[in-house]
């Protein structure tokens, strides 16, 4: 058993032990928090020391930054001198030897330049002191001027460059072009530094669209060199190449893709690169571009522009031009087919014309694998069968005889690749449209018309351009609006005779632009004629335009003697009674009916008048006769065949017109029987006109060659009772 004393020693024992284990904690508890506090301390005067550090790690970096923009900066001004000057002594008399020494430093110049220009980007970017502007452009238009610029560098190393801007992509859009540029120019201009064959090819889709803003998609594909796995990534650091030992052969800094990767970065969009060595390379990037409300002079009109019944064939041996080509006419409303030979196009356009629905409009590539566009031109030129066929031809721009040999095939327009859609636009409105307009403008009675002050509200650029060209050609003033609002404030500060209103247009349509014009004219007690432009002649078109407030209406394509007799009618009930003028209408109806004289078959007094007494005049009308009567004898011949009336009446009514107005009364006469049986619809007995129209105006035609390969006319006057006519007697009538 325990003693009390022994328990006591052993209580006493414990607690010393106790005691000592706390006292011993205690001190490691306090030698800790020393410590802890000591750390904190370092770790605080550490922070404070790294803090300084990055500090002024940043501050050195701007000051280079700084340093390095205003550098590039101050280099730049006196290479532009160098370069300028260069230049300048280039264009004097130098010896061969002394040429060459110039290029090279012209070269060496424009190389230095650029890489001055990367440098002053790339540091910009650095400092942070690049700013993205924000304006609103035209996407098709910048892309298309950037593709141009590097047309000249593809195409002299054989590729193939080609830009499809999908039809969803809205064109209209607000942010730095200018930056969107680079970086197209870049991308693209690598694919084609690091391709020796196929294509490069940039491609713009729109992946999500809301009211006020688009998420574009761009690719740039090429059929290149490729870039290995690993190195996909870091080629968008600064001074990285995907193979170092690629710089001399290839040149290049290894700036272009981290400029291009930060720009878009700013933009606030991604880019990165897929690859396959050997096969060739893609580069992707997206951007969220608002869109502008405003459309700028050079946007697209995405709308339909060209009538349905347009036929157009595009020969063109790479598969996406093919596709980019067929696109774009089908979005504008023709009847596109594509091939890829020139047999094949030459066989498609037969049969096209023996189906009678012949093809007007043929785009194709100049240079193909073996027989190329200048061979289809030649052969078409050789089949009477396609002369109406206007061909549009796409030159690469390397080959200086190019331009020459389209002029002398007879090509109604070369452009150069890739083809920018307004471009193309303008070409197929002036091979197609203008012409028309064109060739009716001499047997119009337009030119009675004084000049008059004209407001056009139109937002289709080619209307535009059809219709301005119509109007200042007869020395009409022409204000153009681009939409109905647009149109309103015109009217609210000037004057005009009389405006011109298409319907369908962004911002405010035709219809609303009228009614809040009418509403203004209330309180002013004035009345400006409105002549609505309508692309859809549809029953009710007539009625919604008058009850809008318009005062007549006008059918898309625009056809020239329509639109004046519609102004000319307009204006005499307007104001007949202007001082010292007669309405022209007026004049018209007080004008006899031209004298025929049996067995004639042309008046060449009455053709000479109307040509203003000008016998070069009279050559190009004679010609555009039998250019035109061409095309609508075989609008004839297909309205009979299909049973259509209104073409038949249209067709046989324009050419009874223009036979008229020169003077050609008798086969006017046919063709106004026609013209009736069109408008009457009762097409039995077409044919049986139609030939004798045929019949009249075949003699007619070798009369006006005759006439055209230089036999005089005999100018015997005509009735005495219209010997005094004014000049354009003969284009009065219609
Ligand atoms: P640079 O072209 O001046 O060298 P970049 O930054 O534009 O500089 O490109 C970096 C590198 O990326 C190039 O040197 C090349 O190795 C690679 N690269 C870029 N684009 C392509 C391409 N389309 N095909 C193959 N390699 C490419």
């Amino acid at each position: 058993m325990t003693s009390p004393d022994e328990l006591e020693a052993a209580w006493q024992k414990r607690y010393e032990r106790e005691r000592k284990a706390r006292l011993e904690a205690e001190a490691i508890a306090e030698k800790s928090t020393r410590e802890l506090y000591q750390l904190i301390q370092d770790l605080k005067k550490a922070g404070e020391e790294l803090r300084q550090a990055k500090e002024a790690a940043q501050a050195a970096s701007v000051a280079k930054s700084n340093f390095l923009a205003n550098m590039s900066h101050e280099i730049r001004t006196p290479m532009n001198a160098i370069i300028g000057m260069t230049e300048l002594v280039l264009d004097t008399e130098l010896t061969d030897t002394q040429h060459e020494y110039l290029a090279m430093v012209r070269e060496a110049g424009n190389s230095l330049l650029s890489l001055l220009n990367d440098t002053l980007d790339f540091s910009k970017i650095e400092a942070g002191k690049l700013e993205l502007d924000s304006d609103v452009f035209g996407l098709r238009e910048r892309l298309g001027d950037a593709m141009k610029s590097l047309a000249f560098r593809a195409h002299s190393k054989g590729l193939e460059l080609a830009c499809h801007v999908h039809p969803e992509v809205p064109d209209v859009l607000l942010g730095d072009a200018a930056r969107l540029r680079q970086v197209i120019v870049n991308l693209v201009g690598n694919a084609i530094k690091f391709t020796t064959q196929g294509e490069v090819v940039l491609e713009v889709a729109c992946t999500s669209q809301t009211n006020d803003a688009a998420d574009l998609h761009f690719t740039v594909t090429d059929t290149g060199i490729g870039i290995p796995a690993n190195k996909l990534e870091s080629i968008f650091d600064s001074f990285e190449q995907a193979d170092m030992s690629t710089t001399r052969q290839f040149g290049g800094t290894g700036l272009g893709l981290a400029i291009s990767s930060r720009l878009v970065e700013l933009m606030g969009g991604r880019i990165w690169a897929e690859s396959e060595l050997g096969r060739g390379s893609g580069f992707h990037f997206t951007v969220k571009f608002p869109l502008a409300a405003e459309r700028p002079s050079e946007a697209q009109p995405l709308q339909t522009v060209f009538p349905h019944d347009v036929r157009a064939l595009i020969v063109d041996d790479n598969a996406t031009n093919r596709l980019i080509l067929n696109e774009m006419l089908s979005n504008w409303g023709m009847q596109a087919t594509a091939v890829a030979a020139v047999a094949e196009g030459l066989a498609a356009l037969r049969a096209a014309y023996d189906a009678r629905r012949p093809i007007h409009l043929v785009i194709t590539d100049c240079h193909m694998p073996g027989e190329d566009g200048f061979d289809l031109a030649e052969k078409i030129n050789r089949d009477s069968r396609l002369a109406d066929v206007q061909l549009i031809m796409l030159t690469s721009g390397s080959e200086p005889d190019d331009i020459r040999r389209c002029e002398q095939l007879g090509v109604a327009a070369h452009l150069l690749k890739p083809v920018k859609q307004s471009e193309l636009l303008d070409a197929i409105g002036s091979a197609l449209g203008l012409q028309v307009a064109e060739a009716e403008v001499p047997v119009d009675e337009v030119r009675q018309l004084s000049a008059l002050r004209i407001l056009l509200a139109e937002d289709s650029i080619v209307n535009q351009k059809l219709t301005l060209g119509l109007l200042q050609k007869h020395g009409h003033d022409v204000t153009v609006a681009n939409n109905g609002k647009q149109a309103v404030a015109a009217i609210d500060r000037d004057h005009f005779d009389v405006v011109l209103m298409d319907i369908q247009m962004p911002e405010m349509d035709g219809l609303e632009a009228a009614a809040v014009i009418r509403a203004k004219e209330t309180k002013s007690g004035q009345h400006v004629p409105i002549i609505a432009l309508t692309a859809h002649a549809m029953a009710g078109d007539r009625e919604r335009c008058l009850e809008a407030g318009m005062d007549g209406y006008v059918s898309k394509p625009i056809r020239a003697r329509e639109l004046f007799d519609t102004i000319a009618a307009l204006i005499a009930t307007e104001a007949p009674a202007r001082a010292g003028e007669t309405p022209p209408a007026a004049q018209g109806q007080a004008k006899a009916e031209p004298v025929t004289f049996a067995g004639e078959l042309i008046h060449w007094s009455v053709a000479l008048q109307t040509a203003q007494g000008n016998q070069d005049f009279l050559k190009e009308l004679v010609q555009l006769l039998l250019e035109e009567s061409a095309k609508l004898f075989v609008e004839i011949h297909t309205a009979i065949e299909e049973q259509d009336a209104k073409a038949l009446q249209r067709a046989a009514h324009t050419l009874k017109s223009s036979l008229k107005a020169l003077g050609a009364s008798s086969v006017a006469q046919a063709a106004e029987r026609l013209e009736i049986i069109g408008r009457e619809n009762q097409l039995i007995g077409a044919d049986e006109a139609a030939s004798l129209l045929h019949q009249r105006f075949d003699s007619l035609k070798i009369e006006l060659l005759a006439f055209l390969a230089g036999k005089q006319p005999s100018l015997r006057e005509k009735d005495p009772a219209t010997a005094s006519r004014s000049p354009h007697d003969g284009a009065l009538r219609s």
